[in-house]
């Protein structure tokens, strides 16, 4: 059980976790932020999502300031309060996002392979996919290090063309709705110990980490963590990690943000 007053990193992933997957709905979860905000413990979004969305995201949840976790771990941005990182306030981790469309764009010309990119279609096509409203839509596509698709081709396809990325040093990661293809040495869990080191030099002591994720693009995440919540989702595939005692791990009952609640409640003592 944790307590309210130790030294806490909490690392979420956003759609199907802290939001609602159809509604992007987050007020079940609105009591634990507020609590976790007044112990003053970060809450670092972490998600497939573009930063610029996601600060849009970080604003609305009063989670501004923080740092932030976007492009599946290639980008990363900083808390607004270290301004002494050399590469403030932005770190961004290999291929950037042009050179990536433009190896996609080969492969496709070569392989005939059928996907949509973002890159490809318009911010009202973007609307339609996902939900969101036109001014957050066009946030969702300023991808800096990595390409987000729709796979329109068969599995076995797929696995070919998951090859060509990693013999070029890219991979393609499967996201609650999307595919992204970004750097093969980028990744949420890379992120994640980057920042947790950061906190380390910046309290005088090991963070204690709770992580929070609904789909298998979360578990690099949830396995560098100390406590993961798997949050119940609807990916067929399921949330898989290792069964040892690192990291302790516990799966809601609900979905979502009321799941995301739920494991609040269930990993920490009442104050
Ligand atoms: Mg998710």
């Amino acid at each position: 059980m944790l307590s309210l007053n130790d030294p806490v990193l909490v690392f979420t992933d956003l759609d199907g976790t802290l939001l609602d997957n159809q509604t992007y709905d987050w007020q079940p979860a609105a009591g634990w932020l507020a609590r976790l905000r007044e112990h003053e413990i970060p809450v670092i979004l972490c998600s497939s999502k573009t930063a610029a969305e996601m600060l849009y995201i970080q604003k609305s949840l009063n989670l501004h300031g923080l740092p932030l976790i976007a492009e599946n771990g290639a980008v990363i941005e900083y808390d607004s309060r270290w301004q002494t990182e050399s590469d403030s306030p932005r770190l961004m981790s290999g291929v950037p996002h042009d050179e990536v469309s433009a190896v996609l764009n080969k492969l496709r010309e070569k392989g005939q392979y059928k996907f949509t990119t973002f890159d490809d279609v318009d911010e009202a096509t973007i609307s339609e996919w996902t939900g969101l409203p036109h001014a957050q839509a066009s946030l969702s596509r300023l991808h800096e290090a990595s390409v987000t698709l729709i796979w329109r081709d068969s599995d076995a396809r797929m696995a070919a063309f998951s090859q060509q990325l990693n013999a070029l040093g890219l991979q393609f990661v499967h996201g609650a709705r999307f595919w992204h293809v970004l750097d093969a040495s980028a990744g949420k869990d890379q992120a994640a110990n980057g920042l947790i080191a950061r906190y380390q030099r910046q309290w005088g002591q090991r963070p204690v980490t709770v992580g929070l994720g609904d789909g298998p693009n979360d578990a690099p995440l949830l396995k560098v963590m100390n406590y993961a919540v798997v949050v119940k989702g609807l990916s067929r595939e399921g949330v898989v990690l290792p069964d040892q005692a690192s990291p302790y791990v516990y799966r809601t009952r609900s979905e979502g943000p009321a799941g995301w609640s739920e494991g609040m409640s269930h990993l920490f003592t009442p104050d």
